[in-house]
């Protein structure tokens, strides 16, 4: 496959405009007068029916690539994908403007289906969505044959590989879609997918001498900031109180994290709520709506809030635990500044939600039967963003380099590393190192405090006693808060 380099696309000279025809197309559905540039080259490549693969970060335009060829073109084209909700959404969207789809699910009526189904025969609509498990069966393949379908989307195609982070067993049978349909071509489209994931996608749709398109995911406007989790609730509260009357959106890892959460918020005068999967569907879109209305500022969620939100004024992103991959971690501080005006996004990292992660991914695994290797390349990715968490390094530039980018500048300037927010950062190895020597020469018999208390030159009553003040030339750490210098010790202890 093509490397990034030269996958990425200038934005368009007058050579590369869209044409009439899908400038119509535009203006008729959408009212838009234009296209980004990426968006130019993926519908060529549907419009030409050449293979192509789209990865593009969420909010970038990912649908119209696959909605204007088939408009153009007058044909009827597939796109799978893998949640109702998403395609109910889209495809009412898409009527509303007048744009002939139809989707085919298993939350429609027998009926509803067949309604659907005789509706599809006809030939008009430029859309069928369906979910994978569908597309194989032989009812579906046969009214794909009739309607001559000869082109392919799949979208959230990350979802095919092992290495991706939400992995779908029921995307691995996409692989056959080469076979059933020759001739057909397939795009697929992504929000979020390493080099590996790239590959391993062309490689299982089999796809042909793609077009492979890759957007910038860099988000300049986001300022990212890791900070070690101490009194978690205390933070939150405090980097809340910097966006007084911003929207604001809170990610924690359990269903209890996100009530306890928001109840202390709310008990510090915030207007906040809760919002996770464990919720009734009202209650869920209840806090979904007044958060839309900006009757509440700030939702304090699991991972399952952001799929419907669309406010793009969202200020403040906070991570009150460890995200369980770089992917998700992207996704969800991508939520922020979509106006592209300033937004903060801050993590709160421990060591001990690295655990927590990894408990719950094994739990889980045994639960529903997870092949290990799955299991284990689940592990890697938390191993991946707890890594971005600790590393001493520009996040911008951290992150460009996970997804294949190279991030330039020396400085971003929004990020604790490159503001200089990171605690003796330029000696950071050397901190390293004196800790670890300092628990070395206390002989590992003692906890933590002890340890603090040596590294900052504490006199305490065990350090006289034991003779440690002479451990106490660590000149640097003497001038950390207690509170670094304790998170310190704990992170390097832990590792
Ligand atoms: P993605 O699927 O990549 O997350 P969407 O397809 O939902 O992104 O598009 C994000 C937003 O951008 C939508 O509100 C969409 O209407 C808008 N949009 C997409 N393409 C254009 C365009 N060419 N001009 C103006 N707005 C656009
Ligand atoms: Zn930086």
């Amino acid at each position: 496959m093509k490397s990034v380099e030269e996958a990425v696309s200038g934005a368009g000279d007058a050579s590369t405009r869209a044409s009439d025809a899908v400038l119509a197309v535009l203006r008729r559905f959408w009212g838009f007068e234009g296209l980004r540039p990426l968006q130019l080259e993926a519908i060529q490549a549907g419009l030409d029916r050449r293979d192509s693969l789209v990865v593009m970060p969420t909010g970038g335009g990912k649908s119209l690539c696959y909605q204007v060829p088939p408009a153009v073109a007058g044909r009827t084209d597939v796109v799978v994908s893998p949640l109702i909700a998403l395609m109910k959404d889209q495809v009412d969207a898409l009527r509303l403007s007048g744009y002939p789809a139809a989707a085919l699910h298993s939350g429609m009526a027998q009926m509803e289906v067949r309604d659907a189904e005789r509706e599809l025969a006809g030939g008009r609509h430029h859309l069928i969505f369906v979910a994978p498990e569908r597309l194989l069966t032989p009812r579906f393949l046969d009214l794909a044959a009739r309607l001559k379908v000869s082109s392919f989307a799949i979208d959230e195609a990350h979802c095919i590989s092992q290495w991706g982070h939400d992995f779908r067993p029921e995307y691995r049978r996409l692989a056959e879609l080469k076979t059933r349909f020759p001739g057909a071509s397939i795009h697929a489209y992504t929000a979020t997918a390493t080099e590996r994931v790239r590959g391993d996608i062309v490689d299982q749709l089999g796809l042909t001498d793609p077009a492979v398109l890759v957007g910038s995911f860099d988000r300049p406007n986001l300022l990212y900031r890791v900070r070690p989790k101490l009194d978690v609730n205390a933070q939150i509260a405090g980097t809340i109180r910097r966006h007084k009357g911003e929207a604001s959106i809170v990610y924690s890892i359990s269903r209890n994290d996100t009530e306890r959460i928001a109840a202390y918020l709310t008990s510090e005068g915030v207007r906040a709520a809760a919002y996770h999967a464990g919720m009734e569907a009202d209650e869920r879109r209840r806090t979904q709506d007044r958060f839309a209305a900006e009757e509440i500022d700030v939702v304090v969620a699991t991972v399952a809030f952001g799929m419907g939100i669309d406010r793009s004024d969202i200020r403040c992103v906070i991570h009150a635990a460890l995200p369980k991959s770089i992917e998700a971690y992207q996704q969800e501080t991508g939520r922020a500044g979509r106006d592209g005006l300033p937004a903060e996004c801050v993590l709160f990292y421990s060591a001990a939600d690295v655990i927590r992660w990894r408990n719950l991914m094994e739990r889980s695994a045994a639960e529903s039967a997870t092949p290990p290797e799955v299991l284990e390349s689940g592990k890697l990715l938390l191993e991946e963003v707890r890594r971005f968490a600790t590393v001493v390094r520009c996040r911008h530039a951290a992150l460009s380099a996970y997804f294949g980018e190279t991030h330039q500048g020396a400085s971003c300037g929004a990020c604790d590393f490159c503001l200089g927010e990171v605690e003796g950062v330029a000696d950071s190895t050397v901190l390293a190192q004196k800790v670890l020597s300092c628990v070395a020469r206390v002989e590992q018999r003692f906890g933590v405090e002890h340890v603090v208390d040596v590294l900052g030159g504490a006199s305490s009553e065990r350090v006289r006693r034991l003779g440690h003040e002479k451990l106490s030339t660590y000149g640097l750490l003497k001038d950390l808060p207690r509170k670094t210098l304790t998170n310190l010790v704990y992170q390097l202890v832990d590792a």
